[in-house]
């Protein structure tokens, strides 16, 4: 089937709800994919942080395909080894006590928020619902995870939200404070506001907000479904801080490449939802899990340590080249601040055009590229970032607004 004929069915029968990009992957291999016709990108997206062990990551594929032929789905209502060998390493690694398995970052949300309301309910009463979230941030697209999103944009004709999300301020500990009730039961966060423009929060503002969470019994959830498993250098993004979270939730790079959400909970939260209090039919599927345990095991502080050099470097060279302004984030979770002359849309798809596949977050690039990415696919990513740049900053200035003769 042609490109053409492609898009022209993709148009027809799938809900318009993506602007996609002028390109039909047809395969991958590490850190590279191609089109129909063969011709090569490299990937400095990882499908927005998920498959960041790169395309066939060779554990990953055979734990998959041999958990496949063994079991491939049976339910909750049974014991399964891959979901309790996943919880264990999880714990482990994050340093949280138990996990409850979803299937995506916004259900992974929900079900913290759940249990946050949960714990505010069981120990003050059913008046302690209240979450305080921050402007910018992103939290998923369920009716409930929106209303935890601070963005206006993303709320448009969604209405009625459910009740109970207050947003703070995130540069300004004070308005977080101040937005503090005796019905306030969490304060959720993303260290690195991630759809929100690659926005780190201040250490300070961290610091701040955990010391009113501990003061106040105000329980602490941190959203690393962009930020966890790695991407930033830690196997979690709190780590940098020091942070000890009630809930932390995860998703995008944990299921290296397929669909899956987990809330970990900390001391005080673990006991908090008991039998019948949530549920899922495909949460903690075995494939999946078997999967995600292949790339939980590989990160150890030597791949950690990788992540971080490969970031510093990626950051390096974009900060000596024409057109960048400035780089935000951590580890392999980067924004790009270009010059204002140029439109982060356009630059994607000439970049695209040109063989290196991106992301925008608001006005930034975005890069996520596979934590496994090695320096060759590097250099040839930002040769061709570099030359798109360079080219879009000496193409003539198209004149502005309509012009009538
Ligand atoms: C992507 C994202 C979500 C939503 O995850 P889905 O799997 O798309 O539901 C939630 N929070 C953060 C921080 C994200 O980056």
């Amino acid at each position: 089937m042609y490109f053409s004929e492609l898009q022209k069915l993709d148009r027809q029968y799938i809900a318009g709800t993506y602007k996609r990009a002028e390109l039909q992957v047809e395969k991958g291999s590490g850190a590279l994919c191609s089109d129909l016709d063969g011709h090569e990108y490299v990937d400095f997206s990882s499908g927005i942080g998920v498959n960041s062990f790169g395309f066939g990551y060779e554990k990953w594929v055979d734990a998959v395909k041999k958990q496949l032929d063994m079991l491939p789905h049976i339910s909750n209502l049974y014991y399964t080894r891959p979901q309790v060998a996943l919880a264990k390493a999880l714990c482990e690694r994050a340093g949280m006590e138990r996990v409850f398995f979803a299937n995506s970052g916004a259900e992974a949300n929900e079900g913290a928020i759940k249990t946050a309301r949960k714990y505010g309910a069981d120990k003050y009463g059913p008046h302690r619902h209240e979450i305080i979230t921050l402007e910018n941030s992103f939290h998923g697209r369920t009716i409930t995870t929106l209303a935890a999103t601070g963005q206006e944009t993303y709320h448009k004709n969604f209405g009625p939200f459910p009740q109970g999300f207050v947003y703070a301020n995130p540069v300004d500990i004070a308005d977080v404070k101040a937005k503090v009730t005796e019905n306030t039961c969490a304060i959720m966060i993303e260290c690195i506001q991630g759809e929100g423009g690659v926005v780190p929060l201040e250490p300070e503002f961290i610091a701040g907000i955990r010391e009113i969470c501990a003061e106040k019994d105000i329980l602490l959830i941190t959203d690393e479904v962009q930020t966890g498993v790695g991407r930033t250098g830690k196997f979690l993004c709190g780590q940098h801080f020091g942070l000890k979270p009630d809930i932390v939730t995860l998703a995008k790079g944990l299921g290296g490449g397929l669909p899956i959400g987990a809330v970990l909970f900390g001391e005080k939260t673990k006991d908090t939802l008991g039998f019948g209090d949530h549920g899922s039919t495909f949460g903690g599927n075995p494939v999946v899990c078997a999967g995600a345990l292949e790339i939980v095991n590989a990160i150890d502080g030597k791949f950690l340590d990788a992540v971080t050099e490969k970031g510093n470097y990626i950051a390096e060279k974009l900060l000596s080249m024409r057109g960048v302004g400035g780089v935000t984030g951590k580890g392999l979770m980067l924004g790009v601040d270009i010059d204002e002359k140029l439109v982060p849309g356009d630059v994607v798809a000439e970049c695209i055009k040109n063989g290196l596949i991106l992301l925008t977050a608001k006005n930034r690039l975005r890069m996520l590229p596979p934590l496994t990415i090695g320096y060759r696919e590097i250099d040839r990513g930002l040769g061709i970032f570099g030359g798109v740049l360079s080219e879009m900053l000496d193409r003539p200035e198209e004149p502005e607004g309509e012009t009538v003769d």
